[in-house]
């Protein structure tokens, strides 16, 4: 513990399950206040007990389901951050969804459009509607996280690939567009291979122990939330 994100106000997406409740429970060792964002209220419970172990009061929960919520579910987010901490340091996404590995010519419309919901629309209206509490932090750092088919195509991949490349399109025009006008700095983590839900979905055959643990990827993410991702936006970078 380097206390490397003492006073920071970080909001994860996802931080349910894999990568995001690893993120969560590494940010709270590091000393961060957590808002924690996930879709199941069980699961939320189940991280912000874990939390509570290690670091008693730095975790919040924030129910928002990322495919169904409404505008004013995302506006009573951004109104309970701005209440509570009155500013927020670091906005992770990390939470997202696969669909299905299909050829293109058979791929299904509702599933494709679930994805882009889940994985593009839904990050782009939380960043919008958090931006006011990024503003107010001296050094805000906002990362989406993408995958390696978000980088180079690969074939039925479908929805989730385009999703991830969308992300990181996303993720430039924020990061350009914030460069000029205030300290928040924007960039893209592709996680690489991870011993979690998603990727026994993609790869149900596979041998899950021969992956990294979610808990060992993610100091690329501390990284670029403490003083040392200072100065750096509108990269896309990697954890492995
Ligand atoms: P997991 O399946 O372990 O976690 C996915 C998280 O996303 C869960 O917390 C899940 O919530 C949440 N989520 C899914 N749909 C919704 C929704 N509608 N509303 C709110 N939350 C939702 O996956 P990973 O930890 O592996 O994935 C984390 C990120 O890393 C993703 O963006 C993924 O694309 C990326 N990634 C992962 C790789 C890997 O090998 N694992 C490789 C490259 C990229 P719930 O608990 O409710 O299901």
């Amino acid at each position: 513990m380097s206390g490397a994100l003492n006073g920071r106000v970080i909001a994860i997406t996802g931080a349910t399950g894999g990568i995001g409740r690893a993120l969560a429970m590494a940010a709270a060792r590091e000393g961060a206040e957590v808002v924690l964002l996930g879709r199941n209220l069980q699961r939320l419970q189940a991280v912000h007990g874990e939390i509570e172990q290690i670091a008693p009061g730095v975790a919040l929960m924030a129910q928002l389901d990322l495919e169904k919520s409404l505008a004013s579910d995302y506006d009573r987010i951004a109104d309970a951050v701005l209440n509570q901490y009155g500013k927020l340091d670091g906005l992770v996404h990390c939470a997202g969804m696969l669909g299905t590995l299909t050829p293109i010519d058979q791929y299904d419309v509702p599933t494709w459009c679930r994805v882009m919901q889940v994985n593009v629309t839904a990050a782009f209206a939380l960043t919008q509607v958090l931006l006011p509490a990024l503003r107010k932090s001296p050094d805000a750092s906002i990362i989406f996280t993408s995958s390696s088919v978000g980088r180079r195509g690969r074939a039925y991949w479908g929805a989730y690939a385009v999703s991830k490349f969308a992300v990181e399109g996303m993720a430039q025009v924020i990061a350009a567009e914030l460069a000029g006008t205030s300290s928040i700095r924007v960039n893209t983590l592709n996680p690489g291979r991870a011993r979690t839900a998603m990727r026994r979905q993609a790869y149900p055959s596979e041998n899950l122990e021969s992956l990294p643990l979610p808990e060992t990827l993610v100091e690329p993410y501390l990284r670029l939330l403490g003083p040392a991702g200072a100065g750096i936006t509108g990269q896309a970078l990697d954890c492995q």
